[in-house]
């Protein structure tokens, strides 16, 4: 069989419905496993025709995410070429962090916000573990199931893929948690940016809102700076070494506690040393699992029993019926995260790629085998994008802009 025959194939396997939503690397469907019956989520990222050859590298983490198992990671069932698409097969999910936060009626205990972000945590110590960064940490990216349990999604696909481009609308969110040492230009960071991020989901569970709303990279500076007063050279010592450094006019911190006025003495702690100026002196995940705030009262509540919104999208498995083959397809419905697309992509329209993943039903054998994942993905010539760098198109203006929002503060 021809490597485009086994990828066809593979791709029969699932029965596409609606479109859940388009996020950074293309659109995401609801499908079904016609081999399981099990509901997955689909990632259809776009290649585009690339003449170099194989990207092992990307292939070889690709691997790795697949093999990263964890109740607290989003499960990488399967991958795909498919026409000029790589397809990701994921464990669908109900809802996420950011419908949780955004839902007024739901009331956030401490021991729930508590047992929310242990869970994020836990997630992000096993990637730390295997030097898998996941450099997108946001809370729309942590996704919860049916018995409450959440689980870091995207992981890893920055790294694979190119960082996300901060253009296009439903990116530009994911600056607000962005670590300091990235937004002044830093190529050499580490997991600590994934920690930064995590303490900004901590605050934003706590204030029922985002942190630190930057509205350019910037600002986003600014607004650090202003909730924790400018870095001194004595905090973080290396930051003058960092790309785009730039002076910041000095401002001293305001008392945490004022920020944060409901929050307790434990969680205020963890808290300051998450947001820690300087990635080496911010806390590893490790050490975050270990304060103190996870083992004093009130304890973790179990996951089955937390707040969270009236499920939106069924994951009913029993959508499909094995015997009796797929049942009438519903009409899509608008995902609460569709967002208009970089090439026109209005929400409610399946592609004309709809087709990609056929219905064939009668082709399923039945055998519960696991798809191959070991395709050559040199049909593809995968290769990742060029990372744009943070505010490169910015970086000549940056210091008179700087110059200028000092003069004219908001
Ligand atoms: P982003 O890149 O902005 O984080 P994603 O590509 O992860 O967005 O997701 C786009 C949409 O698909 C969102 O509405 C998200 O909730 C939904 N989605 C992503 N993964 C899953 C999943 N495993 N189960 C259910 N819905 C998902």
């Amino acid at each position: 069989m021809s490597e485009l025959d086994l990828s066809k194939k593979v791709a029969d396997r699932y029965l596409k419905r609606e479109v859940l939503g388009e996020g950074t690397y293309g659109v995401v469907y609801k499908a079904i496993d016609t081999k399981t019956g099990q509901t997955v989520a689909i990632k259809k990222i776009r290649l585009g025709k690339q003449k170099e050859g194989v990207n092992f590298t990307a292939l070889r983490e690709i691997k790795l995410l697949k093999e990263l198992k964890d109740p607290n990671i989003i499960e990488l069932i399967d991958a795909f070429p498919h026409k000029e698409n790589l397809h990701l097969v994921f464990e669908f999910m109900e809802t996420d962090l950011e419908a949780v936060i955004r839902d007024r009626n739901i009331f956030l205990s401490p021991a729930d916000i508590k047992s929310y972000l242990q869970m994020t945590l836990k997630g992000l110590a096993v990637c730390h573990k295997k030097w898998v960064l996941h450099r997108d940490m946001k809370p729309n990216n942590l996704l919860i199931g049916p018995n409450g349990q959440l689980k870091l999604a995207d992981f890893g696909l920055a790294r694979i893929f190119g960082s996300p481009d901060r253009r296009f609308t439903h990116q530009v969110f994911a600056r607000w948690y962005r670590a300091p040492e990235l937004l002044f230009g830093s190529k050499q960071y580490g997991s600590g940016v994934d920690v930064w991020a995590a303490a900004c989901i901590f605050a934003e569970l706590l204030l029922r809102r985002p942190f630190l709303q930057g509205s350019s990279d910037i600002d986003q500076l600014g607004k650090i700076f202003a909730a924790f007063g400018t870095p001194t050279p004595s905090q973080w010592p290396d930051i003058v070494y960092l790309p785009d450094y730039v002076e910041y006019q000095y401002v001293a911190a305001p008392p945490l506690r004022s920020l944060f006025p409901m929050a307790s003495d434990d969680a205020l702690d963890l808290l300051s040393k998450m947001f820690a100026y300087d990635p080496r002196a911010r806390l590893s995940v490790q050490q975050t699992l270990e304060h103190r705030y996870f083992s004093s009262a009130p304890l973790p509540t179990d996951p089955d029993k937390l707040p969270r919104p009236a499920p939106k999208r069924e994951s009913r498995s029993s959508d499909y019926n094995q015997t009796e083959g797929p049942t009438v397809l519903s009409p899509p419905r608008k995902s609460r995260r569709v967002m208009p697309g970089r090439d026109g992509f209005d929400g409610n329209r399946i592609d004309d790629n709809a087709g990609d993943i056929r219905q064939v039903v009668g082709e399923n054998t039945g055998k519960s085998d696991a798809a191959p994942m070991s395709l050559d993905f040199s049909i593809f010539g995968l290769k990742p994008p060029n990372r744009p760098t943070i505010n490169s198109a910015d970086r000549s203006h940056l210091k008179r802009k700087l110059d200028l929002e000092f003069q004219h503060p908001e």
